[in-house]
Protein backbone atom coordinates (compact mmCIF):
# COMPACT_ATOMS: atom_id res chain seq x y z
CA UNK A 1 0.00 0.00 0.00
CA UNK A 2 1.13 3.52 -1.09
CA UNK A 3 0.03 6.51 0.28
CA UNK A 4 1.75 8.52 -2.21
CA UNK A 5 0.37 6.85 -5.27
CA UNK A 6 -3.14 6.02 -6.62
CA UNK A 7 -5.16 3.11 -7.18
CA UNK A 8 -5.74 3.52 -10.94
CA UNK A 9 -6.50 0.07 -13.04
CA UNK A 10 -5.45 -1.60 -10.24
CA UNK A 11 -2.14 -0.44 -10.19
CA UNK A 12 -0.70 2.04 -8.05
CA UNK A 13 -0.13 4.66 -9.87
CA UNK A 14 2.27 7.85 -9.96
CA UNK A 15 0.43 11.30 -9.35
CA UNK A 16 0.70 13.75 -12.11
CA UNK A 17 1.93 16.24 -9.65
CA UNK A 18 3.63 16.72 -5.79
CA UNK A 19 0.22 17.86 -4.23
CA UNK A 20 -0.14 15.99 -0.90
CA UNK A 21 -3.19 16.11 1.98
CA UNK A 22 -1.49 16.28 5.68
CA UNK A 23 -3.45 13.73 7.63
CA UNK A 24 -3.91 14.45 10.94
CA UNK A 25 -4.78 12.40 14.24
CA UNK A 26 -7.84 13.88 15.35
CA UNK A 27 -7.14 13.14 19.21
CA UNK A 28 -4.23 14.52 19.38
CA UNK A 29 -3.84 17.06 16.37
CA UNK A 30 -0.50 15.72 15.65
CA UNK A 31 0.51 15.64 11.64
CA UNK A 32 0.44 11.32 11.33
CA UNK A 33 1.39 11.55 7.68
CA UNK A 34 0.93 12.89 4.03
CA UNK A 35 -1.23 10.99 1.13
CA UNK A 36 -1.40 12.13 -2.65
CA UNK A 37 -3.86 14.38 -3.58
CA UNK A 38 -5.18 14.17 -6.76
CA UNK A 39 -5.16 16.79 -9.39
CA UNK A 40 -7.47 17.21 -12.83
CA UNK A 41 -4.75 14.47 -14.52
CA UNK A 42 -4.98 12.16 -12.20
CA UNK A 43 -8.87 12.17 -12.65
CA UNK A 44 -8.00 12.21 -16.04
CA UNK A 45 -6.19 8.54 -16.02
CA UNK A 46 -8.88 7.26 -13.39
CA UNK A 47 -11.95 8.22 -15.80
CA UNK A 48 -9.88 6.57 -18.53
CA UNK A 49 -9.40 3.08 -16.93
CA UNK A 50 -12.89 3.39 -15.48
CA UNK A 51 -14.46 3.78 -19.30
CA UNK A 52 -12.17 1.31 -20.51
CA UNK A 53 -13.33 -1.52 -18.17
CA UNK A 54 -16.67 -0.90 -19.03
CA UNK A 55 -16.21 -0.16 -22.84
CA UNK A 56 -14.20 -2.99 -23.62
CA UNK A 57 -13.59 -4.50 -19.84
CA UNK A 58 -14.95 -8.02 -18.83
CA UNK A 59 -16.65 -6.79 -15.96
CA UNK A 60 -20.08 -5.80 -17.59
CA UNK A 61 -20.56 -8.79 -19.46
CA UNK A 62 -19.58 -11.24 -16.83
CA UNK A 63 -22.99 -13.11 -15.23
CA UNK A 64 -23.90 -11.09 -12.32
CA UNK A 65 -23.39 -14.63 -10.24
CA UNK A 66 -19.97 -14.55 -11.54
CA UNK A 67 -19.70 -10.70 -10.38
CA UNK A 68 -20.93 -11.70 -7.17
CA UNK A 69 -18.30 -14.21 -6.01
CA UNK A 70 -15.60 -11.85 -6.86
CA UNK A 71 -18.09 -9.46 -4.63
CA UNK A 72 -17.57 -11.87 -2.01
CA UNK A 73 -14.32 -12.48 -1.78
CA UNK A 74 -13.85 -8.64 -1.89
CA UNK A 75 -16.36 -8.19 1.52
CA UNK A 76 -13.76 -11.22 2.96
CA UNK A 77 -10.20 -9.51 2.26
CA UNK A 78 -12.09 -5.93 4.03
CA UNK A 79 -13.03 -8.65 6.61
CA UNK A 80 -9.54 -9.17 7.33
CA UNK A 81 -8.47 -5.73 7.35
CA UNK A 82 -11.37 -4.30 9.60
CA UNK A 83 -9.02 -3.76 12.28
CA UNK A 84 -6.67 -1.41 9.94
CA UNK A 85 -9.95 0.29 8.47
CA UNK A 86 -11.53 0.91 11.79
CA UNK A 87 -7.62 2.98 13.08
CA UNK A 88 -7.43 4.59 9.49
CA UNK A 89 -11.34 6.14 10.33
CA UNK A 90 -11.11 6.74 13.62
CA UNK A 91 -7.21 8.44 13.58
CA UNK A 92 -8.78 11.04 11.30
CA UNK A 93 -12.34 11.87 11.70
CA UNK A 94 -11.98 10.99 15.42
CA UNK A 95 -15.04 8.67 15.34
CA UNK A 96 -14.41 6.31 19.00
CA UNK A 97 -12.97 2.90 18.14
CA UNK A 98 -15.78 1.01 19.44
CA UNK A 99 -18.16 2.66 16.64
CA UNK A 100 -15.68 2.26 14.08
CA UNK A 101 -14.65 -1.74 14.85
CA UNK A 102 -18.31 -2.64 14.63
CA UNK A 103 -19.99 -0.19 12.06
CA UNK A 104 -16.71 0.77 9.50
CA UNK A 105 -14.84 -2.51 9.96
CA UNK A 106 -16.87 -5.51 10.91
CA UNK A 107 -20.19 -4.71 9.64
CA UNK A 108 -19.78 -2.47 6.55
CA UNK A 109 -18.66 -5.63 4.01
CA UNK A 110 -21.63 -7.23 4.84
CA UNK A 111 -23.28 -4.40 2.38
CA UNK A 112 -21.20 -6.14 -0.24
CA UNK A 113 -22.68 -9.85 0.39
CA UNK A 114 -26.24 -8.33 0.64
CA UNK A 115 -25.89 -6.98 -2.89
CA UNK A 116 -23.72 -10.08 -4.04
CA UNK A 117 -27.01 -11.91 -3.21
CA UNK A 118 -29.02 -9.52 -5.35
CA UNK A 119 -26.59 -9.92 -8.15
CA UNK A 120 -27.42 -13.90 -7.77
CA UNK A 121 -31.05 -13.06 -8.20
CA UNK A 122 -30.81 -10.57 -10.70
CA UNK A 123 -32.59 -11.08 -13.94
CA UNK A 124 -31.39 -9.28 -16.63
CA UNK A 125 -34.29 -9.74 -19.51
CA UNK A 126 -37.96 -10.86 -19.44
CA UNK A 127 -40.30 -10.69 -22.01
CA UNK A 128 -43.47 -8.92 -21.77
CA UNK A 129 -46.51 -8.86 -24.02
CA UNK A 130 -47.56 -5.57 -25.99
CA UNK A 131 -51.30 -4.60 -26.83
CA UNK A 132 -50.90 -5.26 -30.57
CA UNK A 133 -50.11 -9.04 -29.73
CA UNK A 134 -46.33 -8.79 -30.00
CA UNK A 135 -43.43 -9.16 -27.31
CA UNK A 136 -41.25 -7.02 -26.13
CA UNK A 137 -37.16 -7.52 -24.80
CA UNK A 138 -37.04 -5.78 -21.46
CA UNK A 139 -33.22 -5.40 -20.26
CA UNK A 140 -31.60 -4.31 -17.65
CA UNK A 141 -28.31 -2.83 -18.44
CA UNK A 142 -25.39 -0.85 -15.99
CA UNK A 143 -25.75 2.51 -16.22
CA UNK A 144 -22.31 2.92 -16.52
CA UNK A 145 -18.95 4.94 -15.38
CA UNK A 146 -19.84 5.70 -11.94
CA UNK A 147 -18.16 9.24 -9.74
CA UNK A 148 -18.88 7.86 -6.10
CA UNK A 149 -18.34 11.51 -3.94
CA UNK A 150 -17.74 10.29 -0.37
CA UNK A 151 -17.72 12.52 3.08
CA UNK A 152 -15.88 11.87 5.89
CA UNK A 153 -17.94 10.97 8.56
CA UNK A 154 -18.47 7.14 7.67
CA UNK A 155 -16.47 6.68 4.83
CA UNK A 156 -16.11 3.29 4.45
CA UNK A 157 -20.23 2.28 4.75
CA UNK A 158 -20.79 5.58 2.63
CA UNK A 159 -18.32 3.84 -0.17
CA UNK A 160 -19.59 0.19 0.02
CA UNK A 161 -23.36 1.61 -0.19
CA UNK A 162 -21.99 2.85 -4.08
CA UNK A 163 -19.98 -0.24 -4.75
CA UNK A 164 -22.68 -3.07 -3.57
CA UNK A 165 -24.84 -1.92 -6.40
CA UNK A 166 -23.11 -0.32 -8.73
CA UNK A 167 -20.31 -3.36 -8.89
CA UNK A 168 -23.95 -6.00 -8.80
CA UNK A 169 -25.44 -4.18 -11.88
CA UNK A 170 -21.79 -4.14 -13.85
CA UNK A 171 -21.12 -0.36 -13.57
CA UNK A 172 -17.14 0.90 -13.17
CA UNK A 173 -16.51 3.27 -10.60
CA UNK A 174 -14.35 6.71 -10.11
CA UNK A 175 -14.37 6.90 -6.19
CA UNK A 176 -13.04 10.56 -4.47
CA UNK A 177 -12.75 10.04 -0.94
CA UNK A 178 -12.98 13.49 1.43
CA UNK A 179 -9.35 15.00 2.29
CA UNK A 180 -10.78 14.16 5.32
CA UNK A 181 -10.62 10.39 5.76
CA UNK A 182 -8.24 9.26 3.16
CA UNK A 183 -6.56 6.23 4.40
CA UNK A 184 -9.16 4.16 5.07
CA UNK A 185 -9.50 4.45 1.00
CA UNK A 186 -5.72 2.86 0.87
CA UNK A 187 -7.11 -0.17 2.51
CA UNK A 188 -10.39 -0.59 0.67
CA UNK A 189 -8.13 -0.49 -2.61
CA UNK A 190 -5.38 -3.18 -1.29
CA UNK A 191 -8.91 -5.39 -0.27
CA UNK A 192 -10.30 -4.63 -4.10
CA UNK A 193 -6.57 -5.88 -5.43
CA UNK A 194 -6.39 -9.06 -3.48
CA UNK A 195 -10.22 -10.35 -4.43
CA UNK A 196 -9.10 -10.25 -7.59
CA UNK A 197 -11.58 -7.64 -8.41
CA UNK A 198 -10.53 -6.62 -12.37
CA UNK A 199 -8.44 -3.94 -13.44
CA UNK A 200 -10.36 -0.51 -14.07
CA UNK A 201 -13.63 -1.21 -12.17
CA UNK A 202 -12.57 0.39 -9.08
CA UNK A 203 -10.28 3.00 -8.99
CA UNK A 204 -9.56 5.62 -5.60
CA UNK A 205 -8.70 9.78 -5.92
CA UNK A 206 -8.96 11.36 -3.38
CA UNK A 207 -9.10 15.08 -4.27
CA UNK A 208 -10.39 18.14 -3.29
CA UNK A 209 -13.66 19.49 -3.84
CA UNK A 210 -12.73 21.72 -6.84
CA UNK A 211 -10.93 18.61 -8.47
CA UNK A 212 -14.16 16.83 -7.16
CA UNK A 213 -16.12 19.26 -9.10
CA UNK A 214 -14.53 18.08 -12.35
CA UNK A 215 -14.83 14.36 -11.51
CA UNK A 216 -18.61 14.83 -11.60
CA UNK A 217 -18.41 17.16 -14.71
CA UNK A 218 -16.23 14.68 -16.73
CA UNK A 219 -17.23 13.71 -20.35
CA UNK A 220 -16.36 10.32 -19.34
CA UNK A 221 -18.95 10.17 -16.67
CA UNK A 222 -22.63 8.30 -16.70
CA UNK A 223 -23.73 8.53 -13.25
CA UNK A 224 -22.73 10.40 -10.05
CA UNK A 225 -23.29 9.01 -6.03
CA UNK A 226 -23.67 12.35 -3.69
CA UNK A 227 -23.09 11.87 -0.08
CA UNK A 228 -22.20 14.91 1.70
CA UNK A 229 -23.56 18.36 2.98
CA UNK A 230 -26.62 20.03 1.38
CA UNK A 231 -24.53 22.89 -0.18
CA UNK A 232 -22.44 20.98 -2.22
CA UNK A 233 -25.38 18.58 -3.12
CA UNK A 234 -27.40 21.50 -4.27
CA UNK A 235 -24.61 22.31 -6.66
CA UNK A 236 -23.86 19.05 -8.06
CA UNK A 237 -27.52 18.78 -8.82
CA UNK A 238 -27.61 21.98 -10.62
CA UNK A 239 -24.65 20.86 -13.05
CA UNK A 240 -26.02 17.14 -13.66
CA UNK A 241 -29.22 18.85 -14.11
CA UNK A 242 -27.56 20.73 -16.55
CA UNK A 243 -25.30 18.32 -18.22
CA UNK A 244 -28.53 15.71 -17.44
CA UNK A 245 -26.20 13.37 -16.10
CA UNK A 246 -28.29 11.10 -13.39
CA UNK A 247 -27.55 11.52 -10.04
CA UNK A 248 -28.30 10.60 -6.56
CA UNK A 249 -27.90 12.78 -3.15
CA UNK A 250 -27.43 11.76 0.38
CA UNK A 251 -27.21 14.73 2.30
CA UNK A 252 -27.82 16.88 5.60
CA UNK A 253 -30.18 16.07 8.42
CA UNK A 254 -31.47 17.69 11.11
CA UNK A 255 -34.24 15.21 12.63
CA UNK A 256 -36.58 15.04 15.40
CA UNK A 257 -36.36 12.58 18.40
CA UNK A 258 -39.97 12.69 19.64
CA UNK A 259 -40.58 11.62 23.12
CA UNK A 260 -44.47 10.85 23.68
CA UNK A 261 -46.04 10.74 27.19
CA UNK A 262 -45.39 7.50 28.26
CA UNK A 263 -41.58 7.26 26.98
CA UNK A 264 -39.02 5.29 29.44
CA UNK A 265 -36.63 7.62 30.27
CA UNK A 266 -34.06 4.74 30.51
CA UNK A 267 -35.13 3.13 27.26
CA UNK A 268 -34.50 6.90 25.87
CA UNK A 269 -31.41 7.94 27.29
CA UNK A 270 -29.86 4.72 26.38
CA UNK A 271 -30.47 5.24 22.73
CA UNK A 272 -29.17 8.48 22.78
CA UNK A 273 -25.25 7.61 21.53
CA UNK A 274 -26.65 5.50 18.64
CA UNK A 275 -29.86 7.58 17.84
CA UNK A 276 -28.94 11.25 18.79
CA UNK A 277 -24.67 10.98 19.46
CA UNK A 278 -23.67 8.31 16.71
CA UNK A 279 -19.64 9.38 15.75
CA UNK A 280 -19.74 12.15 18.25
CA UNK A 281 -22.55 14.10 16.48
CA UNK A 282 -20.95 13.54 12.86
CA UNK A 283 -23.64 11.52 11.50
CA UNK A 284 -26.55 12.75 9.11
CA UNK A 285 -29.86 11.05 10.47
CA UNK A 286 -29.57 12.27 14.06
CA UNK A 287 -32.19 12.84 16.24
CA UNK A 288 -30.91 16.16 17.56
CA UNK A 289 -33.79 18.09 18.24
CA UNK A 290 -35.55 16.05 21.28
CA UNK A 291 -39.27 16.61 21.35
CA UNK A 292 -40.23 16.89 25.13
CA UNK A 293 -44.16 16.68 26.16
CA UNK A 294 -44.64 19.74 28.54
CA UNK A 295 -46.02 17.69 31.06
CA UNK A 296 -42.79 16.02 31.52
CA UNK A 297 -40.45 18.74 30.38
CA UNK A 298 -37.88 19.18 33.34
CA UNK A 299 -37.98 15.38 34.18
CA UNK A 300 -36.91 15.00 30.69
CA UNK A 301 -33.95 17.49 30.78
CA UNK A 302 -32.91 16.23 33.47
CA UNK A 303 -32.23 13.14 32.05
CA UNK A 304 -30.62 13.48 28.79
CA UNK A 305 -28.55 16.36 30.92
CA UNK A 306 -27.35 13.66 33.54
CA UNK A 307 -26.73 10.88 30.76
CA UNK A 308 -24.95 13.18 27.96
CA UNK A 309 -23.26 14.92 30.88
CA UNK A 310 -21.88 11.48 32.13
CA UNK A 311 -19.98 10.50 28.99
CA UNK A 312 -16.76 9.89 28.81
CA UNK A 313 -14.88 12.16 26.25
CA UNK A 314 -11.77 10.81 25.35
CA UNK A 315 -9.01 9.85 22.75
CA UNK A 316 -10.58 8.24 19.83
CA UNK A 317 -8.74 4.69 20.35
CA UNK A 318 -9.70 4.34 24.05
CA UNK A 319 -12.44 1.47 24.08
CA UNK A 320 -14.19 2.87 26.75
CA UNK A 321 -14.36 6.74 24.97
CA UNK A 322 -18.25 7.17 24.28
CA UNK A 323 -17.19 10.82 22.63
CA UNK A 324 -14.37 11.29 20.46
CA UNK A 325 -12.94 14.69 18.90
CA UNK A 326 -14.43 16.35 15.63
CA UNK A 327 -12.59 15.57 12.66
CA UNK A 328 -10.59 18.55 12.20
CA UNK A 329 -9.74 21.91 13.43
CA UNK A 330 -12.14 23.72 11.34
CA UNK A 331 -14.91 21.92 11.95
CA UNK A 332 -15.00 22.14 15.69
CA UNK A 333 -14.32 25.97 15.39
CA UNK A 334 -17.51 25.57 13.12
CA UNK A 335 -19.55 23.14 16.35
CA UNK A 336 -17.91 26.26 18.43
CA UNK A 337 -19.83 28.85 16.73
CA UNK A 338 -23.10 26.96 16.58
CA UNK A 339 -22.48 26.64 20.38
CA UNK A 340 -22.17 30.21 21.00
CA UNK A 341 -25.33 31.43 19.12
CA UNK A 342 -27.13 28.62 21.32
CA UNK A 343 -25.83 30.18 24.55
CA UNK A 344 -28.46 33.33 23.31
CA UNK A 345 -31.13 30.92 21.86
CA UNK A 346 -31.60 28.75 24.80
CA UNK A 347 -30.44 27.22 28.06
CA UNK A 348 -27.43 25.56 28.49
CA UNK A 349 -27.65 22.77 30.52
CA UNK A 350 -24.53 20.63 30.01
CA UNK A 351 -21.69 20.72 28.17
CA UNK A 352 -20.27 23.66 25.52
CA UNK A 353 -17.07 23.74 26.67
CA UNK A 354 -13.64 22.04 25.33
CA UNK A 355 -12.61 19.11 27.94
CA UNK A 356 -9.99 19.87 30.78
CA UNK A 357 -7.66 17.58 29.12
CA UNK A 358 -8.22 17.82 25.17
CA UNK A 359 -4.73 17.59 24.54
CA UNK A 360 -4.53 19.60 21.49
CA UNK A 361 -7.24 17.17 19.80
CA UNK A 362 -9.99 18.98 18.16
CA UNK A 363 -12.82 18.13 21.21
CA UNK A 364 -15.82 19.77 22.51
CA UNK A 365 -17.77 18.10 25.51
CA UNK A 366 -21.56 16.72 24.49
CA UNK A 367 -23.65 19.59 24.84
CA UNK A 368 -27.27 20.12 25.31
CA UNK A 369 -29.34 23.10 25.43
CA UNK A 370 -33.08 23.02 26.85
CA UNK A 371 -35.54 25.52 25.97
CA UNK A 372 -35.02 26.06 22.72
CA UNK A 373 -37.85 27.19 20.51
CA UNK A 374 -38.02 25.29 17.05
CA UNK A 375 -37.03 28.56 14.82
CA UNK A 376 -33.74 29.09 16.52
CA UNK A 377 -30.55 28.76 14.18
CA UNK A 378 -29.81 25.53 16.56
CA UNK A 379 -32.74 23.57 15.98
CA UNK A 380 -32.98 24.62 12.34
CA UNK A 381 -29.22 23.77 11.08
CA UNK A 382 -27.62 21.00 10.90
CA UNK A 383 -24.53 20.90 13.39
CA UNK A 384 -23.12 17.62 12.73
CA UNK A 385 -20.98 17.77 16.42
CA UNK A 386 -22.47 16.50 19.61
CA UNK A 387 -24.99 19.00 20.52
CA UNK A 388 -28.83 18.48 21.22
CA UNK A 389 -31.81 20.80 21.44
CA UNK A 390 -34.41 20.16 23.48
CA UNK A 391 -37.71 21.56 22.39
CA UNK A 392 -41.45 21.36 24.46
CA UNK A 393 -44.28 20.57 22.68
CA UNK A 394 -47.69 20.83 24.08
CA UNK A 395 -49.98 17.43 22.28
CA UNK A 396 -48.96 14.80 19.70
CA UNK A 397 -50.14 17.40 16.93
CA UNK A 398 -47.71 19.77 17.85
CA UNK A 399 -45.33 17.31 18.51
CA UNK A 400 -45.70 16.46 14.82
CA UNK A 401 -45.74 19.69 13.37
CA UNK A 402 -42.70 20.97 15.37
CA UNK A 403 -40.95 17.41 13.79
CA UNK A 404 -42.25 18.24 10.13
CA UNK A 405 -41.35 22.20 10.34
CA UNK A 406 -37.74 21.76 9.24
CA UNK A 407 -35.85 21.65 5.70
CA UNK A 408 -34.59 18.49 6.25
CA UNK A 409 -36.08 15.03 6.08
CA UNK A 410 -33.77 12.34 6.76
CA UNK A 411 -33.93 10.50 10.02
CA UNK A 412 -35.59 10.72 13.32
CA UNK A 413 -37.24 8.50 16.21
CA UNK A 414 -40.52 8.09 18.32
CA UNK A 415 -40.32 6.87 21.41
CA UNK A 416 -43.39 5.52 23.84
CA UNK A 417 -44.11 1.94 25.58
CA UNK A 418 -47.02 1.84 23.05
CA UNK A 419 -45.15 0.45 20.03
CA UNK A 420 -48.69 0.75 17.90
CA UNK A 421 -48.84 4.54 19.00
CA UNK A 422 -45.09 5.01 18.29
CA UNK A 423 -45.71 3.69 14.32
CA UNK A 424 -48.95 5.36 14.12
CA UNK A 425 -47.01 9.20 14.93
CA UNK A 426 -43.98 7.91 12.63
CA UNK A 427 -46.56 7.70 9.68
CA UNK A 428 -47.12 11.46 10.12
CA UNK A 429 -43.52 12.55 10.30
CA UNK A 430 -42.13 13.63 6.88
CA UNK A 431 -38.37 11.76 6.68
CA UNK A 432 -37.38 9.45 4.49
CA UNK A 433 -36.46 6.90 7.51
CA UNK A 434 -37.30 6.74 11.15
CA UNK A 435 -37.09 4.66 14.23
CA UNK A 436 -39.30 3.69 17.41
CA UNK A 437 -37.81 3.46 20.40
CA UNK A 438 -34.25 3.76 18.67
CA UNK A 439 -32.70 4.27 15.28
CA UNK A 440 -30.12 2.08 13.18
CA UNK A 441 -30.42 1.77 9.48
CA UNK A 442 -30.51 -1.87 8.11
CA UNK A 443 -29.09 -3.26 5.15
CA UNK A 444 -32.11 -4.53 3.40
CA UNK A 445 -34.19 -1.53 3.78
CA UNK A 446 -33.96 2.08 1.53
CA UNK A 447 -32.39 5.14 3.25
CA UNK A 448 -32.19 8.60 1.92
CA UNK A 449 -33.79 11.47 2.33
CA UNK A 450 -36.61 13.86 1.53
CA UNK A 451 -36.89 17.88 1.47
CA UNK A 452 -33.04 18.93 1.46
CA UNK A 453 -31.79 16.11 3.24
CA UNK A 454 -31.79 14.11 -0.86
CA UNK A 455 -32.77 12.33 -3.86
CA UNK A 456 -33.05 8.83 -4.23
CA UNK A 457 -32.36 6.04 -1.93
CA UNK A 458 -29.28 3.69 -0.61
CA UNK A 459 -29.34 0.25 0.37
CA UNK A 460 -32.06 -2.37 -0.10
CA UNK A 461 -33.24 -3.60 -3.54
CA UNK A 462 -34.04 -0.26 -3.97
CA UNK A 463 -30.84 1.53 -4.72
CA UNK A 464 -30.22 -0.97 -7.60
CA UNK A 465 -32.54 1.42 -10.01
CA UNK A 466 -29.77 4.27 -9.76
CA UNK A 467 -27.31 1.77 -11.28
CA UNK A 468 -29.54 0.54 -14.12
CA UNK A 469 -30.78 1.30 -16.85
CA UNK A 470 -33.54 -0.45 -18.90
CA UNK A 471 -33.71 -0.78 -22.62
CA UNK A 472 -37.29 -1.62 -24.45
CA UNK A 473 -36.36 -4.25 -27.51
CA UNK A 474 -39.81 -4.41 -29.53
CA UNK A 475 -39.92 -7.47 -31.59
CA UNK A 476 -42.69 -6.98 -34.10
CA UNK A 477 -42.53 -10.46 -35.55
P1 LIG B 1 -19.11 18.02 2.05
O1 LIG B 1 -20.32 18.31 1.26
O2 LIG B 1 -18.25 19.14 2.46
O3 LIG B 1 -18.16 17.02 1.25
C1 LIG B 1 -18.60 15.72 0.87
C2 LIG B 1 -17.73 15.24 -0.27
O4 LIG B 1 -18.04 16.00 -1.43
C3 LIG B 1 -16.24 15.42 -0.06
O5 LIG B 1 -15.56 14.35 -0.68
C4 LIG B 1 -15.94 16.74 -0.77
O6 LIG B 1 -14.61 16.84 -1.18
C5 LIG B 1 -16.88 16.60 -1.97
N1 LIG B 1 -17.35 17.84 -2.58
C6 LIG B 1 -17.76 18.98 -1.99
N2 LIG B 1 -18.18 19.86 -2.92
C7 LIG B 1 -18.08 19.24 -4.12
C8 LIG B 1 -18.36 19.62 -5.46
N3 LIG B 1 -18.86 20.82 -5.75
N4 LIG B 1 -18.14 18.72 -6.44
C9 LIG B 1 -17.66 17.49 -6.18
N5 LIG B 1 -17.34 17.08 -4.92
C10 LIG B 1 -17.55 17.94 -3.90
O7 LIG B 1 -19.59 17.15 3.30
P2 LIG B 1 -18.72 16.56 4.50
O8 LIG B 1 -18.42 17.67 5.43
O9 LIG B 1 -17.61 15.72 3.97
O10 LIG B 1 -19.77 15.54 5.17
C11 LIG B 1 -20.71 15.96 6.08
C12 LIG B 1 -22.05 16.18 5.41
O11 LIG B 1 -22.47 14.97 4.76
C13 LIG B 1 -23.15 16.49 6.39
O12 LIG B 1 -23.96 17.51 5.86
C14 LIG B 1 -23.93 15.19 6.49
O13 LIG B 1 -25.26 15.33 6.89
C15 LIG B 1 -23.81 14.68 5.11
N6 LIG B 1 -24.04 13.22 5.09
C16 LIG B 1 -25.20 12.73 4.56
C17 LIG B 1 -25.44 11.36 4.58
C18 LIG B 1 -26.70 10.78 4.00
O14 LIG B 1 -26.71 9.57 3.73
N7 LIG B 1 -27.75 11.56 3.80
C19 LIG B 1 -24.50 10.51 5.14
C20 LIG B 1 -23.34 11.05 5.68
C21 LIG B 1 -23.11 12.41 5.65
Amino acid sequence: MLHDRFFIGNQWAKPATDAQFTIKNASTGETVGTTAEAGTADIDAAVIAARSAFDEGEWPRLAPSERARIMRRFAEELRKRAPLTAEAVSTQNGMPISISGAFEGDVAPNILDYYADLADEMVLEDVRPSQFGTETFVQRLPVGVVAAIIPWNFPVNLSLVKLGPAMAAGCTMVIKPSPGTVLDSYVMAEAALAAGVPAGVLNWVPADREVGQYLIEHPGIDKVAFTGSTAAGRKIAARCGELLRPVTLELGGKSAAILLEDTDLDTFTQGIPTACLLNNGQTCYLGTRILAPKSRYDEIVEAVAGFVGALKVGDAMDPETHVGPLASEEHRARVERYIEIGKTEGRLVTGGRRPGASQGGWFVEPTVFADVDNGATIAREEIFGPVLSIIAYEGEEQAIEIANDSDFGLGGSVWSQDKAHAKAVAEKVHTGSIGLNGYVISVGSPFGGIKQSGMGREFGPEAMNAYQTYKSIFAMN
